[in-house]
């Protein structure tokens, strides 16, 4: 097949790539974005982009037979997942031998599907992280340049306060400061002035209307609207969907070659491309670039990439918990899907957690308190290419320290205020922890181990990783506003020095 050239192509189009096309083509450099997803942006049969987390069809997952929501079951009950058609969909769930991970499929990657949660961690524990960082250009140019091209928002206290869409994290912060622990307001990159007409019923719903995990066709600043919207409109960035990149190499003259295969709506392979470019940018993710590049070493097609390629993966720490509130606090059968308040216990250096008030919407009142615990666990794993597949050697054990640092806090929770845990979600009334999956995975090809202190692949030269692979496998806080500030500190270091004339 002839080969297709740019100067510069992105794999991928989450945060770190759409960050990467964005900066690229103001520069004036020729981009190629390639995401193996769809773009969301046409209407199905019932009016809307994307399905409710009530009613999912087959725009829900990423080619399964039935969708697959972290909550496996309600009152035991296996009343939440549905059977689905096989099909492109805009989450995809992937397994590993005792992990999955969530991870969004489409143009703009992970914020097609996340809680629009836009945390920066402390400055303390990024500097522990990242010890070869700047903090004081991190904090004072690219998280701040990352907040505002995001559109971070924070909820009207004083309309959280009153309206019945967050009686949920009321009662939780309640609960908490029963405890005698701290809550924190959550900023957001959904838009709460949207939300407060959804409230109103002036603005069709979608945060208050059961949309999050599988699209959200209102209120959401997706990288769709923001990062790749100003990419496209530099005239200079041009978008591929549907295509997988599946192996990288270089040419002798250092040209970077890529094979891509098209797919359809069935999943079938209806081309395999080729690509060339100068400058190569990989955004596919912590799974996606750590499998380019693991498969590349392993297959020798890039064998100087350095032995900590595929290493320092880890899970954020995440752990899903709920408990059962007494009858008198309620938690409202209204629930708005975009948290906006956690409890912030990191600074307790005895077991730092710091966990998500989590909605659980299902339109009737059930007492549940849902959290998604980010919690310190040093555990790390490695990626392997092996028998043609990704593997990752993420054990049971490895999660259990992460649900009996989770537990340490909820169960001082549960004493403080005499509740208990919940039983009926998580499919075995034995099963009171979600330790199985994560929706943070970070690490494989960490900065300044796998790459140099910019994101420069070492071994190879004008190979570079923006996305959440760089971090070390945990941040403390929900990810995203850390892995877009790294994309920023990249992209201006690079083009400063690499793209240079
Ligand atoms: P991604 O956003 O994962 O983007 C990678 C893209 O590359 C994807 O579009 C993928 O389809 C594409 N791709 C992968 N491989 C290839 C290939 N070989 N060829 C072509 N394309 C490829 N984080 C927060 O900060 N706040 C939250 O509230 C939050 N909630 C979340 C809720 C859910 C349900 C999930 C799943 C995640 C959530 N996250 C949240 C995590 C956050 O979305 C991720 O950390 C973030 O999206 C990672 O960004 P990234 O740039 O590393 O890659």
């Amino acid at each position: 097949a002839a080969v297709e050239s740019a100067p510069a192509i992105v794999i991928g189009s989450g945060y770190g790539a759409a960050v990467a096309a964005l900066r690229l083509g103001q520069a004036g450099i020729r981009t190629l974005v390639l995401e193996m997803g769809r773009l969301w942006n046409t209407a199905g049969a019932d009016g809307k982009i994307f399905c409710n987390t009530a009613s999912p069809d087959q725009r829900s997952m990423w080619f399964k037979t039935r969708t697959e929501a972290p909550l496996a079951t309600f009152l035991w009950l296996d009343v939440v997942n549905k059977d689905i058609s096989p099909y492109p969909g805009v989450l995809d769930r992937v397994h590993f031998d005792n992990m999955s991970v969530f991870v969004g499929r489409g143009v703009g990657g992970g914020s097609l599907v996340n809680g629009s949660m836009a945390v920066t961690p402390l400055q303390s524990y990024f500097a522990e992280q990242f010890p070869t960082v700047d903090v004081t250009e991190m904090y004072g140019t690219y998280y701040p340049r990352a907040r505002a091209m995001l559109g971070v928002n924070t909820v009207d206290p004083a309309w959280f306060e009153s309206t019945e869409w967050y009686r949920f994290s009321r009662t939780s912060r309640k609960a908490a400061a029963n405890t005698g622990l701290k809550t924190t307001f959550v900023p957001s990159v959904y838009d709460f002035g949207y939300m407060q007409r959804e409230a109103a019923g002036t603005a069709t719903k979608s945060a208050l209307g059961q949309e999050v995990i599988y699209g959200n066709n209102y209120g959401k600043k997706s990288l769709d609207k923001t990062y790749l919207a100003s990419a496209l409109g530099t005239g200079n960035v041009t978008l591929h969907t549907m295509e997988k990149v599946t192996a990288i190499s270089r040419a002798g003259d250092g040209t970077w070659l890529l094979t891509a295969q098209r797919i359809d709506d069935t999943g079938a392979v209806v081309e395999t491309k080729q690509y060339g470019c100068t400058y190569l940018f990989l955004g596919a993710g912590s799974l996606g670039t750590s499998e380019l590049l693991v498969r590349a070493r392993q297959t020798g097609a890039l064998p100087a990439l350095d032995a900590s390629v595929g290493t320092g993966w880890g899970t954020n720490g995440n752990v899903m918990l709920g408990r059962a509130n007494h009858l008198w606090d309620t938690v409202g059968a209204n629930q708005s899907t975009m948290p906006v308040m956690g409890i912030d216990d990191w600074a307790n250096a005895d077991n730092p957690v710091f966990a998500e008030i989590a909605p659980l919407p299902t339109g009737l009142e059930h007492w549940v308190s849902l959290y998604l615990a980010i919690t310190k666990n040093p555990e790390r794993a490695a990626f392997s290419w092996t028998n043609g597949a990704l593997k990752l050697n993420w054990s049971a054990a490895q999660s259990a320290v992460s649900v009996s640092m989770a537990k340490k806090l909820f169960d001082r929770i549960n004493s403080a205020n005499a509740t208990i845990y919940r039983y009926d979600l998580f499919g075995s009334s034995s099963k009171i922890f979600a330790d199985d999956f994560t929706y943070h995975p970070l690490g494989g090809c960490v900065l300044g181990r796998s790459t140099d202190n910019y994101g420069r692949v070492k071994g190879y030269s004008r190979l570079y990783v923006t996305d959440g692979s760089l971090v070390p496998g945990n941040i403390g806080v929900n990810p995203f506003v850390t892995i877009t500030a790294l994309a920023e500190r990249t992209m201006a270091r690079v083009l400063a020095e690499d793209t240079a004339p």
